[in-house]
């Protein structure tokens, strides 16, 4: 049954046709029985009421859908820079993924971000491009596009027939045969018709561009192709599929989603050229004790591992999504959770469906299902065999990059406020919060204004919560310049008990990142009982940095040693002991003030960017592009995101409301000695 299987994302840039696409898979597959439309907000794949009211997919869904004997998973994946790492975990877990492109815009910079994250992690795709209905779309040149901006081979195996309204049909170049979406049937049973005399040409030069291509990736369609014959559609299909599963070849399909023209063949594309998870490479990972790597086929009589991908609050029961990599999983089952070194007893394995769901008795490797009952498992956690215990590699998740100050309206809420946001924060590890037990505020960060005005407006409707909201601001960090040693004793008696605790610590600046596992030094006296606590403390005093109260990053932190009096020792002394041994190392290190960077992309007609690239300039923006795409120019470079505050509407008044524009986290700068003053920001 695996090599039925299909683990698929449907990934583009924000309003390219993610959504409408999907729920049109559903309707062709007998899902649903009615069409979902994002403008009238009655999709089934963007179920929760924030994405509802906005008409975009924020919280990636995952549902399975029948097509041909095959079983497709398919996760709705967000589009929205801000939403990125819900995009990156989807990633992690898939094998393969549709790429929806506006025919009219071509691939635009989201669709890059998201090809890198494809390529990264293996996931094969073919393309769809949509809109084809709108005037000024043009099916060749969004091809163009696609390889000229992902630098992959993209390779048209359709070709669209008439233009705007009058678009209903297209030619599979492969079989050589035209098909018909009619109108009246909302696009189901597709009619074969003639191919046109009309494009009689293109069609002859496209097919042989195409079957050349195949012939060069495969023998069979080689030879045949050297003889002259004609070659059986099931050949070049097959040919194809093997040049996908390179990642040779990009298969290039069109349509208009909306419309209802071309989608039941991006299905069939679906199972005719992505990988099932029996072709996905064997899965990466460690052993959690002695950290050596080896890698796990996906075997069902296999020791069981999974990943969990999305954890997500449910008003019912939490689910927990997971890709199964080996073995089986049935309710009641044991997992163990190497992380925490727990066992989680699972009640529920379930099958999505949007927002529906059915209960399985039993789920193998290759499935993406969600389990219930787990209490320690978070995203990125592996669950596997007690036994046999591997770790699949963590993901990484980018520092958030902007803040803002939270509070409730009301005083007697704070108690609320404080598991609401933990629990969001539990959800999402893009997005952080935390205390500030002086003013009582919070204070949270994300990955962008939007990420966090959506959660605010979570804890409106589905905390009941009313708060009050600073201004968004930068997300600064500070990070070590150099290295720091730091001791600290704790000897005393507090209310008649003996407290001790003695910790060292060295620090030095490590590449850029959040700050990674605290290391051990070999021969160190702490006694392992209390190990987790300096862990902890330390942990904890690294929040607040020295300089400004911002939180320390990029550094790496060595307890080289301490002592012990089993007659005295505590947990208490210890966490005392670390936290001041942490404040003095990283004071004689040095702290310098990091500050979060994006690289930006600007398109706008050419008549308003030399007014365009005056403004960035002045907002000390390093340009690295100018293109021209037709009558369109598109800058980009990278900028401070202290300088973008605002500037979506500045843009709107320079080009008229007619420049797009993206931004994406490029990773932290150091803040010059200079520039702080100019932001108000003093030593302290
Ligand atoms: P997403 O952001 O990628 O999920 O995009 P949506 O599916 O939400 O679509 C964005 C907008 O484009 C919506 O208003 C859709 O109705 C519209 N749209 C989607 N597909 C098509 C299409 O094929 N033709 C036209 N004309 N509009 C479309
Ligand atoms: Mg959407």
């Amino acid at each position: 049954m695996l090599e039925r299987l299909r683990n698929i994302g449907i990934v583009a840039h924000i309003d390219a046709g993610k959504t409408t696409v999907s729920e049109r898979i559903l309707f062709y597959t007998g899902v649903e029985r009615r069409m979902g439309e994002v403008h009238e907000g009655s999709t089934v794949m963007d179920w929760m009421e924030e994405e509802r009211t906005r008409g975009i997919t924020i919280t990636a869904a995952a549902t399975t859908v029948p097509w041909r004997a095959h079983t497709i998973n398919l996760i709705d994946t967000p589009g929205h820079v801000d939403f990125t790492v819900e995009v990156e975990r989807c990633m992690r877990v898939l094998d393969g993924a549709v790429l929806v492109v506006n025919g009219v815009a071509g691939v635009q910079a989201q669709s890059e971000t998201v090809w890198r994250q494809m390529v990264r992690h293996h996931v094969r795709s073919i393309a769809f491009v949509n809109q084809l209905d709108r005037p000024g779309a043009d099916f060749l040149q969004a091809v163009k596009s696609l390889r000229e901006r992902l630098g992959i081979e993209a390779l048209p195996i359709q070709f669209p027939l008439g233009s705007e309204r009058g678009f209903r049909a297209l030619v599979d170049l492969l079989a050589n045969e035209a098909f018909e979406f009619p109108e009246a049937t909302l696009g189901r049973d597709p009619r074969r018709i003639p191919v046109p005399d009309s494009v009689a040409d293109e069609v002859g030069v496209l097919r042989s561009e195409l079957l050349e291509r195949l012939a060069e990736e495969d023998e069979e369609c080689f030879q045949a192709f050297l003889d002259g014959r004609e070659i059986p559609p099931d050949v070049l299909r097959r040919a194809l599929r093997r040049a996908v599963g390179r990642g040779t070849l990009l298969p290039v399909l069109c349509g208009a989603a909306l419309r209802n023209v071309g989608i039941q063949p991006v299905l069939d594309a679906v199972v005719d050229f992505l990988p099932s998870p029996l072709e996905a490479p064997p899965v990466d990972g460690f052993d959690p004790n002695t950290h050596a790597p080896f890698r796990r086929a996906c075997d069902p009589e296999g020791p069981f591992s999974a990943l969990a991908f999305k954890w997500a609050a449910d008003p019912n029961e939490d689910l927990l999504y997971v890709r199964i990599y080996s073995g089986r999983v049935r309710p009641g089952d044991k997992l163990f959770n190497p992380r925490v070194k727990r066992m989680e007893r699972v009640a529920r394995v379930l099958r999505m469906h949007a927002n529906t769901r059915n209960a399985l008795t039993e789920a193998g490797p290759g499935e993406i299902v969600a389990l219930t009952g787990c209490k320690f498992t978070t995203t990125g956690d592996t669950l596997c065999d007690h036994d046999a215990p591997i770790v699949l590699e963590r993901l990484v998740f980018p520092d958030p990059v902007v803040s803002q100050v939270v509070e409730p309206r009301n005083s007697s809420d704070r108690d609320r406020l404080r598991s609401s946001l933990e629990r969001l924060a539990f959800e999402d590890p893009s997005f952080h919060v935390r205390e500030d037990e002086e003013t009582g505020q919070w204070l949270v960060q994300g990955m962008g204004e939007l990420h966090l005005e959506v959660k605010q407006h979570r804890l409106q409707r589905e905390f009941g919560l009313e708060v009050q909201i600073g201004e968004p601001r930068v997300a600064y960090r500070e990070a070590p310049i150099g290295e720091g040693r730091g001791m600290a004793r704790v000897d005393r008696v507090l209310g008649g008990t003996k407290v001790f605790g003695a910790v060292e610590v060295e620090v030095r600046s490590a590449p850029e990142g959040p700050i990674s596992e605290i290391r051990w030094r070999e021969g160190c006296p702490i006694p392992p009982r209390f190990r987790p606590g300096v862990a902890e403390a330390l942990s904890i005093e690294a929040r607040v940095g020295p300089r400004f109260g911002f939180p320390l990053t990029s550094l790496e932190i060595e307890v080289v040693g301490g002592e012990s009096h089993p007659d005295r020792d505590s947990e208490i002394g210890f966490a005392q002991a670390a936290s001041a041994a942490l404040r003095t190392a990283v004071s004689e290190a040095g702290v310098a003030l990091l500050e979060p960077v994006m690289s930006f992309e600007i398109e706008a007609p050419a008549e308003f960017m030399s007014g365009i690239i005056g403004e960035l300039n002045s907002k000390h923006a390093d340009i690295q592009e100018v293109s021209a795409d037709g009558a369109l120019r598109r800058v980009s470079g990278t900028v401070p995101l202290f300088h973008m505050f605002g500037h979506a509407t500045t843009l709107r008044s320079l080009s008229q409301g007619r420049a797009s524009f993206s931004l994406s986290p490029a990773g932290f700068r150091r803040v010059t000695e200079g520039e702080l003053e100019s932001r108000g920001l003093v030593w302290s």
